[in-house]
């Protein structure tokens, strides 16, 4: 299988490479991502656990997401930067943070959801539909 795209953390310690390309691409507004990246948002890519090849040590952090489901969050231990997102829920599919990618000029989000709990100051795309939790399918 081809390698479609590849990034790692800010020190180096933490690589990953996909050999599938994304089910999904968004942002999340959620407060527990507001927490997590220390900012308005978080960009992710979604994609198959099983399609991401993981090298270096990555630690998780549980938590109760706005969802109400656990969420494995991980990141490198030495550097901090943010990588993954796990649903304990939904273990086939998994998050990786946007600005890790080697390449993140080809993010393309779809959405934006938990739009709800955006502070004043998140300025969202208006072209992008919007959801005040998670989308239903
Ligand atoms: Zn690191
Ligand atoms: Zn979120």
């Amino acid at each position: 299988m081809t390698t479609r795209f590849t990034g790692g953390c800010m020190c180096g310690t933490v690589r990953y490479e996909c050999t599938a390309d994304p089910i999904a691409m968004g942002n999340c507004h959620c407060r527990d991502c507001q927490r997590a990246t220390g900012s308005a948002f978080a960009a992710a890519v979604l994609v198959p656990t099983s399609t991401v090849n993981i090298t270096g040590e990555v630690k998780y952090y549980e938590v109760i997401g706005d969802s109400g489901a656990i969420v494995r969050r991980g990141f490198c231990p030495n550097c901090g930067a943010r990588l993954f997102g796990k649903p304990a829920a939904s273990p086939d599919i998994m998050g990786i943070m946007a600005g890790s990618l080697d390449d993140p000029g080809w993010f393309r989000p779809q959405a934006d959801i938990y739009t709800a709990s955006a502070p004043p100051w998140d300025y969202m795309n208006p072209d992008l539909p919007k959801f005040p939790g998670l989308p239903q399918k």
